[in-house]
């Protein structure tokens, strides 16, 4: 492959080397969970498939291709890649992270890392003085998302490293929303990338998993090492889907954020909608910001407000009939949730409404269907 490629072209080539035993274009999934040896106490390249698996590697390849890093470790769901960072935590550490958070990361953070001594704090990562702020000599992780869930905050990434490095922190980001179309954290200074390849990665609905990605190679051994000491992998079928997945994904994100754009353009001017929080409104807060990180579109991602009850905008978001009811994103088809009562179940209520997580909020996920049809069925739903 020549390094030159861009990145669409990557994403196909990258990692699908033609199998040199067949010709097969489309390498052969692997499903050995064993390897044989040259000899005892000597290995070749793979031994056991919880320690390598020649598809799980491919997929590997072509991530950390296109997120730009030097590897990329597969794991059996997203959660299961920010829990392998957590485990580099010991007792007494102490983690920043993103009061925009995923609801799943919140409670790994507060109810499972804090059992082993984690202290943890949430902060506006909009605010690099507030992140310094909140660290302390303790603090050993900055945790942050690419686009903010579900308000759809967006840091200053090349800030919040500065602010972590300069305390001696790593810092890792989750870019599920905002995919390496979009922006490629490592080449802001991140340490650590995740993915949640259940949603863009894949972009089907039909495969959980998780990804991280890292530019440095003591700290891909260092999370290599406790991803074999655990044994969260990702199976060689669900690496081939992700594989899959990855080749449609610039074409994917690209039609999909302008879909959203659009959506969210009239979204705005509805009368039921009192506030829509999408990057590339001009009233976003961060939308000049997003200008100048982000490629290829603003994501896929939107959400918007009614000034309505909790029961009432849960009835809006069952009304709809091409957006389907149900928590996750990313895939191809539509999706509609309530974070109030679905993706965000899982705060403590008080901080729900500290962060802004209000009864009237709405998430989409922008699918590929086409905007006219997505309009019609959302103008029909919030009436
Ligand atoms: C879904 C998701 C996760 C968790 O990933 P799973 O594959 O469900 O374990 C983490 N972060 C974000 C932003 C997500 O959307």
């Amino acid at each position: 492959m020549k390094s030159g490629d861009t990145f669409r072209t990557r994403a196909i080539h990258v990692g699908n080397e033609v199998d040199p035993a067949t010709g097969a274009i489309i390498p052969p999934v692997h499903f050995a969970s064993t390897f044989q040896q040259p000899a005892a106490g000597e290995w070749g390249k793979f031994d056991y498939s919880r320690s390598g698996n020649p598809t799980r590697s491919q997929m590997q390849n072509t991530l950390a291709s296109l997120e730009g890093g030097v590897g990329a470790l597969a794991f059996s769901s997203g959660m299961a890649a920010i829990h392998c960072v957590t485990m580099m935590l010991k007792s007494g550490d102490h983690v920043v992270a993103g009061c925009d958070l995923y609801g799943g990361a919140y409670r790994l953070l507060h109810k499972v890392c804090s059992r082993s001594g984690v202290d943890v704090t949430l902060v506006d990562m909009t605010d690099p003085s507030a992140v310094a702020a909140a660290m302390n000599e303790n603090t050993k992780l900055v945790w942050a998302e690419t686009i903010g869930n579900p308000r759809m905050s967006i840091p200053n990434l090349r800030e919040l490293a500065k602010v972590a490095h300069a305390k001696g922190a790593r810092i890792g980001v989750d870019n599920t929303f905002g995919t390496p179309v979009l922006i490629r954290p490592l080449e802001h200074g991140i340490d650590i990338v995740m993915h949640s390849a259940t949603k863009y990665l894949g972009g089907h609905s039909d495969c959980l998993g998780g990804t991280l990605s890292v530019s440095d190679q003591n700290l891909l051994d260092e999370l290599y090492f406790l991803q074999n000491a655990t044994g969260a992998v990702l199976d060689p079928l669900t690496c081939f889907l992700v594989s899959r997945g990855m080749k449609t994904l610039d074409l994917r994100v690209r039609a999909q954020s302008e879909t959203a754009l659009s959506l969210a353009n009239w979204l705005e001017a509805h009368p039921r909608v009192s506030n829509v929080l999408y990057p590339g409104l001009k009233s976003h807060p961060q939308h000049q910001l997003a200008n100048e990180c982000f490629e290829g579109g603003y994501g896929a991602m939107l959400t918007f407000e009614l000034d309505d009850t909790l029961d009432r905008t849960a009835a809006a978001c069952g009304a709809t009939r091409l957006f389907r009811l149900a928590v996750s994103l990313g895939a191809v088809e539509s999706l509609i949730e309530q974070p109030a009562t679905m993706s965000h179940a899982s705060y403590d209520p008080v901080d729900r409404a500290r962060f802004g997580i209000t009864d009237g909020l709405i998430r989409l996920s922008v699918g590929l269907e086409s905007f006219e049809d997505l309009q019609a069925d959302l103008d029909q739903a919030i009436g």
